[in-house]
């Protein structure tokens, strides 16, 4: 995955509905409540020869249509915490995120109501598209910037805990050993396991967890850039 050890278990056109792990948690008890599958299924994680351990970092809900859209198209948790693949559209990403594409129009899904608002961002100047994409967006700007913000959290993180002789992730494995490998490993999510390895207290797991939950680091990026939210 890139050039981070992160394994992906479902080529990306295959892969629907991705979850930070403490969203999947999130989900998983709105979807017994309601009596359904959510289809709640591992997608991304780092395989840590060290602990023999997969780290699952993200999950995916592994359906078509989401598990949790109602057959008259309107979503059963509209009313709850939702996860921020659903607050975050139109938008697919945020300016903050770090990729090869340069900046344009494809930071937009595919939304027949956004009418000409893609077209009128100024792309060149960073600093304000952001200021244009969180006056036009606001808390759904906010949904992608905490998204992006998490991955490139993670990706830190995952390079921290190598430099710190913390985990030993597998590399250069062929892709059908490395797969069938991890189907014979336990399985932990990323916070239980930085608890687990003393990287975190309980405490700050959680507080960082809430952190990501109210958007707190996308807030303070943003205001950084606007000078104001
Ligand atoms: S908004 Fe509701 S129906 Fe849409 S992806 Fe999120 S949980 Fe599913």
């Amino acid at each position: 995955y890139g050039k981070l050890p992160l394994v992906q278990l479902v080529p990306v056109e295959e892969m629907t509905f991705p979850l930070w792990e403490f969203e999947a948690k999130r989900f998983l008890e709105y979807a017994k409540e309601l009596g359904i599958d959510p289809k709640i299924r591992p997608y991304r994680g780092v395989l840590d020869l060290q602990s023999n351990t997969f780290i699952v970092f993200n999950y995916h809900m592994n359906s078509k249509s989401c598990p949790l859209l109602k057959t008259d198209g309107k979503c059963s948790i509209y009313g709850k915490e939702r996860a921020f693949v659903c607050n975050l559209f139109p938008l697919n990403r945020s300016p903050f995120l770090h990729v090869d594409s340069p900046l344009d129009k494809s930071i937009f899904g595919n939304c027949g109501g956004l009418e000409t608002i893609p077209e009128k961002l100024d792309y060149k100047d960073n600093d304000k598209l952001v200021g244009q994409l969180y006056h036009s967006f606001g808390h759904t700007f906010l949904a992608a910037v905490q998204h992006d913000l998490v991955m490139e959290w993670s990706n830190k993180l995952i390079l921290e805990l190598m430099k710190a002789k913390k985990i030993r992730p597998a590399i250069n494995y062929p892709r059908d050993k490395l797969l069938r490998r991890i189907q014979n490993t336990r399985q932990v999510d990323l916070f239980e396991f930085l608890v687990e390895i003393g990287h975190f207290t309980q405490q700050e797991a959680d507080a960082t967890i809430e952190r990501f939950r109210n958007y707190e680091d996308a807030k303070e990026r943003v205001k950084q850039v606007t000078g104001s939210l």
